[in-house]
């Protein structure tokens, strides 16, 4: 795992890259660590504290080589992103979701206990205007159940009409074989089909 905090520092584009974007306290460590099935992402104690990309290896078994590049960026706050993006944003993040050539998929995740939130609204706004493939990742998503879970992502829908929303349990595994299944599908054109064996990481 690399912790980076400008761009002259982001290891070459060699990779396809998948960024997972969210306010603090959505569960980002939590669903980084369950995609990878290790603690490696940190979990978080203090909102927002963390301040740099890290960007973590993943290597399926087997495999000599890495795939895969996961970036966690910085969780935002719960002001508007606007002035989140414009001012408290480092600006290392701006440039490395518009120009960064490996990035082939941004992972927005959104609490699906919370109702529609104007900085997820700003955020998705701005990574459609610069055209980057996006999924909605609704979290927490055992938390809900049947028909309430169902109203919600609904809500989610009617909201994001133009993105594919999957529902996730970092607690329960839910959802867990669909994302990897969206991940390969959009990094696939970046290099070799990923394979069926299941993700290790390694530190960069
Ligand atoms: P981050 O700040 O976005 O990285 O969020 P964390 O992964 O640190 O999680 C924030 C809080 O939400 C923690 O208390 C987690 O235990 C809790 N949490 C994360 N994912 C889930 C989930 O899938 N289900 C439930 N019930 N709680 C979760």
């Amino acid at each position: 795992m690399m912790s980076v905090s400008d761009p002259s520092q982001f290891p070459a584009p060699v990779l396809p890259e998948v960024a997972f974007l969210g306010r603090s306290n959505v569960g980002k460590s939590s669903v980084i660590n369950s995609l990878l099935g290790s603690k490696i992402a940190k979990t978080s104690s203090t909102p927002g504290r963390t301040r740099s990309i890290n960007f973590f290896e993943v290597r399926w078994a087997g495999k000599p080589e890495p795939e895969l590049i996961f970036t966690d960026l910085p969780g935002y706050g719960y002001a508007k992103i606007s002035r989140e993006i414009s001012h408290q944003w480092p600006s290392f993040i701006d440039p490395y979701l518009k120009e960064r050539p490996c990035l082939a998929l941004c992972v927005t995740l959104i609490d699906v206990n919370v109702p529609p939130q104007p900085p997820d609204r700003e955020l998705l706004d701005f990574l459609y205007g610069i055209k980057r493939p996006t999924l909605i990742v609704a979290t927490k998503s055992d938390k809900l159940s049947g028909n309430r879970l169902h109203n919600a992502l609904q809500t989610l829908g009617r909201e994001y009409p133009e993105s594919h929303i999957l529902p996730y349990s970092a607690k329960t595994g839910a959802g867990r074989q669909e994302l990897w299944q969206e991940i390969r599908k959009q990094t696939s054109d970046f290099g070799p089909q990923a394979s069926d064996l299941g993700p290790q990481t390694s530190a960069l």
